[in-house]
């Protein structure tokens, strides 16, 4: 069975194949986390050209933006303060603690929504499944 665009997504598949990892470490593991250069299963390049994950950095914008928004919303509500002290320790809080979130799923979110180049080819799942068969 296929495995479904967002299900890829939220566990940092291979936008090509869906099984191999896109990422070495957790997002919030002790090890640093990185892009892995090629994908272990369908050989795709990551970086499809030299410098593509700049374009990762407005998605990241994005995501940050509505985590701010959402934090100082929900610290407004919640709290009902008017100290921007409040305001400063909040924000600066989730910026950092989403920092690691933002730098893997901007990348997720540019190659498997906003990249016409790849596109998932199932025919990677199929042999993956036959070779762990034959173990
Ligand atoms: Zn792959």
């Amino acid at each position: 069975m296929p495995t479904s665009k967002i299900h890829a997504l939220i566990h940092s598949k291979c936008p090509r194949c869906h099984v191999g990892n896109m990422f070495e470490g957790s997002v919030y593991g002790f090890s640093k986390q990185k892009t892995k250069d090629v994908c272990s299963v369908c050989n795709l390049t990551f970086e499809i050209e030299p410098g593509y994950f700049y374009a990762a950095m407005y998605v990241s914008y994005a995501m940050s933006v509505a985590e701010v928004v959402t934090f100082a919303l929900a610290t407004a509500v919640l709290t009902g303060s008017e100290s921007p002290w409040t305001y400063m320790l909040v924000l600066f809080a989730t910026i950092i603690i989403f920092a690691p979130f933002n730098f893997r799923y901007s990348r997720l979110v540019l190659l498997h929504f906003m990249t016409p180049k790849i596109s998932y080819d199932p025919k990677w799942e199929l042999i993956e499944e036959n070779i762990k068969k034959e173990r």
